[in-house]
């Protein structure tokens, strides 16, 4: 299972059985931090094999530059974003983001995708559950058919 620290945001492989009573107690492998924060809320709301493969499916040849999956509660969980952004970047990002949507949703009820653009680039972000979004980072505007069905997956099964 694939955690991050919190100090640096490395990717840290860890073996499942670490996690015994919902905390995750490493030490990262690239800093050294003493990570040790609790993961069972994380794990019961966001299945991660499924948010992983959907990361997996993006490709930079399809003109998306990253995307990641933001909670409201627990921050960036997963991502796959340009490495010169750390995870504290993505996290102030995410928190932004959610709190444009909400502010939209609040005077739009029918509020189901919102687009920005900042520096360039295309942000696109659904919200998949009460606490939880997807937020894709493309070239251009517009998102490929394949990204808004398996997008269109993750809203369905109500993650
Ligand atoms: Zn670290």
């Amino acid at each position: 299972m694939i955690l991050f620290c919190e100090d640096c945001g490395e990717k840290n492989d860890l073996d499942p059985a670490a996690f015994a009573g919902g905390k995750a107690v490493f030490r990262c492998s690239v800093c050294d931090y003493p990570n040790a924060y609790s993961i069972s809320s994380y794990e019961k709301e966001c299945p991660s094999h499924k948010l992983t493969d959907f990361l997996d499916a993006i490709q930079p040849s399809s003109g998306i530059i990253g995307a990641f999956f933001y909670h409201e509660e627990q921050g960036v969980i997963e991502q796959k974003m340009p490495q010169l952004l750390t995870r504290n970047d993505i996290d102030t990002l995410g928190s932004g983001l959610a709190r444009s949507y909400a502010e939209g949703q609040s005077s739009c009820r029918d509020l189901t995708k919102m687009a920005v653009v900042i520096s360039d680039k295309y942000f696109s972000v659904f919200k998949l559950s009460t606490h939880l979004y997807v937020i894709v980072i493309a070239a251009g505007p517009g998102l490929p058919d394949k990204i808004l069905e398996l997008i269109s997956i993750l809203e369905k099964e109500g993650m």
